[in-house]
């Protein structure tokens, strides 16, 4: 199948789930949301985001007011979320173990929301999803005010 009706297929899967989630997604009050580090503005070391295997997360330094990730951590902040930047999916059964959290919001490209929707079932967590408008695994997009709604 081409890999754009693969995405068209994929983006679908997400709405859907979305739809049939919410209701139970804005019962929940401990919520989390995951963001990509892909779509930081710097990838290198112009980004000054620290890394914190504890949590394990990225914590943003706000070091640019363009940054897509410093604006979606400071709105998500602002709505009582706690926010991890994850440098993959892989983190997100550790901290789904340590926290208890009710919901969870993700941003990520459709594979991996794929991946991450499977998993949350599996806990019986309610998530809703907002999948990146570019992928690529670098310099990636996401609508601020998509995810803003979703929040
Ligand atoms: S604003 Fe945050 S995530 Fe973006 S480049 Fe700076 S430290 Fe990194
Ligand atoms: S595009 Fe997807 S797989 Fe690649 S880094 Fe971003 S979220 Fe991870």
């Amino acid at each position: 199948m081409p890999n754009a009706l693969q995405l068209v297929e994929d983006l679908i899967d997400v709405h859907v789930r979305n739809v049939s989630e919410r209701e139970n997604f804005v019962k929940t009050k401990k919520r989390a949301l995951f963001l990509p580090h892909c779509a930081r503005k710097h990838m290198d070391s112009q980004c000054q985001a620290q890394f914190s295997p504890e949590l394990p997360s990225y914590q943003c330094a706000h070091c640019s007011p363009d940054c897509l990730i410093n604006q979606a951590t400071t709105l998500g902040e602002s709505k009582g979320y706690d926010v991890y930047i994850l440098p993959g999916g892989s983190c997100v059964p550790e901290i789904l173990k340590k926290n208890r959290y009710e919901g969870v919001v993700g941003v990520s490209c459709s594979q991996e929301l794929k991946l991450g929707g499977e998993y949350l079932k599996l806990m019986g967590l309610a998530g809703q999803a907002v999948p990146l408008l570019k992928n690529g695994c670098a310099k990636t997009t996401f609508s601020i005010g998509s995810l803003e709604k979703t929040l």
